[in-house]
């Protein structure tokens, strides 16, 4: 119930004045409730005092605008529910979008968090909205059926009585259907995510050619075989329950229609009169249909509450960075210091071992190591996307565990190898918004002449206005995978960051355009500092300073000809790699 009364307050808090609408139909509803068995009545007692043709047609008339009367209004609400309902799911559904914002990094690597997730973002709008329309329909059948209680009781206690009990039980019946429902739902769920998957790859077009060219089709269609089957197995042992369920159920409601009248009949016929008992009839009829109706709507309202759980969960999931006001990063970047920082990602393993590093303005720092030693970790330590295990990270002194992760990231960016690139036009993949003036033009075109990327951006039609992608557009640019990490370095460049991390972001280049966009990026002079990580030690040897990476821990650190007079691990892979390095031919296609 408690969700039911959060989904209503979402509702009302958005519509107000929804209030006083759904108050007008609850009116509405009643009186044409109570109108037929009033109607009956005073017709059947017309007809025996011998009252004029003219003064029953005049009632009935009367009755029959009122009904039109109720349907005009009730044609205007139906309208209104309509377009509250397609303004309250569309704004629900962007509250699930927001919440990614504030949502911590490391959630998106909990498979609980991403199957709730999905389970919120597919219907938890529906579920929220129904719940609360939910609430609102179970006032009007009960303000409903109140009435006819009351006109029934006034006959006899017994048919009401029956009613209610029969009202009782069913309700327990929906109940067991609704928990059969959502428990199915999630036993379903991690087998939905799974065929999703398989969904999302056979339409993602970057893995068009391992589909056609391997065997992975296979394994993907394997395992989604088996994710339908759990599904069915999971859908025939719930329809079986809900059958039987539902069965009985039903017969109980179809009960209190013969019953009422039954009992009616048996305990009051000899002194009723022949009105009161027409009306009966007509209350019985009601009765029934209307416990069917509570009961159903107790029905739904609860399966929608249990489903709405999730979604509210998902929303007022408490994040330990993301969304939180702690203090701005004030001023310029001047200095970043680690100090003894560690991290753990499952608390146990540690993949950085006490850390320490420090950058100022204006330097430009290499991190290079094997596969695996941590640097992108540290990248992420960087970003604040997670936290250190121990240790700490100032930025200008101030503890990055007490800034707001939003205005860190403002002054402190990266540029990772994995591109993602935006259907939309090459100048909003740069800048991630929409370009406001000619600075912001300028701008771009800087970032790509940074990034090497603009002779080929400049040989477009459109130029900067060209389509990425041809997701909607047969003549949208299809960049290659040299040509999308330069995109990225652009993009790095265009956010004006003050410290730029570039992870790894030139492997894809061949070795004379990494020359190129590391030979830019000195050029920037000190007005920004740089870090950037590398496999391949040759662009290292301009950097201020080199911290070598060895399984979690800086084994060595200093500038190329302090690191190649230590003559340790730097210098040998550094050797071992320019020798390689002659025979070297990446192509940057
Ligand atoms: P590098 O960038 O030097 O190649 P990473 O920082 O990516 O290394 O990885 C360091 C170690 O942390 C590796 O053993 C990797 O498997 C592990 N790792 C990376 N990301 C995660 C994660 N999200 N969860 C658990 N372990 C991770």
């Amino acid at each position: 119930m408690k969700y039911a009364i959060l989904s209503l307050r979402l509702l009302l808090k958005k519509y107000p004045y929804d209030l006083l609408i759904q108050a007008i139909t609850i009116i509405i509803s009643t009186v044409v409730t109570i109108i037929p068995i009033y109607m009956i009545d005073q017709i059947v007692r017309m007809v025996q005092d011998n009252r004029p043709i003219e003064e029953m047609m005049g009632m009935i008339l009367l009755i029959a605008l009122v009904f039109v009367a109720a349907n005009i209004i009730g044609i205007f609400v139906a309208y209104y529910d309509a377009y509250i309902e397609r303004n309250f799911k569309a704004e629900c559904s962007i509250l699930f979008f927001k919440k990614l914002d504030q949502i911590d990094y490391d959630f998106h690597e909990s498979p609980k968090f991403l199957n709730d997730y999905t389970r919120a973002l597919e219907d938890g709008t529906e579920r929220i909205y129904r719940s609360a329309i939910g609430v609102i329909a179970i006032v009007r059948i009960v303000i409903q059926s109140l009435s006819v209680f009351v006109i029934i009781f006034t006959m006899h206690y017994m048919a009401v009585v029956y009613a209610i009990g029969i009202g009782i039980i069913y309700l327990f019946l929906r109940f067991q259907i609704g928990h059969l429902n959502y428990k199915a739902m999630s036993l379903q769920r991690p087998f939905m995510r799974q065929r999703g998957y398989v969904n999302r790859t056979f339409f993602i077009k970057d893995s068009m050619a391992d589909l056609k060219t391997t065997q992975i089709e296979e394994i993907l269609l394997e395992n989604n075989a088996k994710a339908n089957d759990e599904i069915v197995k999971v859908v025939d042992d719930l329809i079986m329950k809900k059958t039987i369920i539902s069965y009985i159920g039903d017969i109980l409601i179809a009960s209190i229609y013969p019953i009422t009248l039954g009992v009616l009949a048996y305990v009051t016929i000899e002194d009723i009169e022949i009105a009161s008992f027409a009306s009966l009839t007509v209350a019985a009829t009601t009765l029934s249909t209307l416990v069917s109706q509570f009961v159903s709507a107790i029905g739904d309202l609860q399966n929608h509450t249990v489903e709405c759980r999730i979604p509210f969960e998902v929303l007022n999931m408490k994040s330990k960075i993301e969304g939180i006001a702690f203090q701005d990063v004030m001023g310029d970047f001047s200095s970043l210091e680690v100090q003894n920082a560690s991290f753990s990602y499952d608390k146990e393993h540690l993949v950085l071992d006490k850390i320490n590093l420090h950058i100022n303005k204006g330097e430009k720092i290499a991190i290079v190591g094997s596969n695996g030693a941590g640097k992108t970790t540290l990248v992420k330590l960087l970003l604040r996307l997670y936290d250190t295990t121990d240790g700490d990270i100032y930025i200008n002194n101030q503890n990055y565990k007490q800034t707001t992760a939003k205005s860190l990231r403002e002054k402190v960016g990266a540029v990772f190898q994995n591109v993602e690139v935006y259907a939309v036009s090459i100048a909003e993949n740069i800048l991630f918004r929409k370009p406001q003036n000619q600075s912001d033009i300028d701008l771009i075109h800087q970032a790509l002449q940074f990034s090497g990327l603009d002779e080929y951006i400049n040989s477009l039609e459109e130029g900067i206005n060209t389509q990425v992608t041809r997701e909607f557009n047969r003549t949208g640019a299809i960049f290659s995978g040299g040509q999308m990490q330069r995109l990225a370095i652009a993009r790095g460049f265009a956010q004006n960051y003050q410290l730029f991390i570039l992870d790894e972001p030139s492997s894809a280049l061949d070795p004379l355009s990494e020359a190129q966009v590391y030979q830019n990026m000195m050029a920037l002079g000190r007005e920004k500092t740089i870090i950037f990580i590398s496999h391949r030690l040759t662009t290292t040897v301009n950097a201020d300073r080199i911290y070598l990476f060895e399984q979690g821990q800086i084994i060595e650190a200093g500038n190329h000809q302090e690191l190649m007079a230590l003559n340790g691990v730097y210098k040998k892979m550094f050797q071992s790699q320019a020798s390689k390095y002659l025979g070297e031919n990446d192509e940057d296609n």
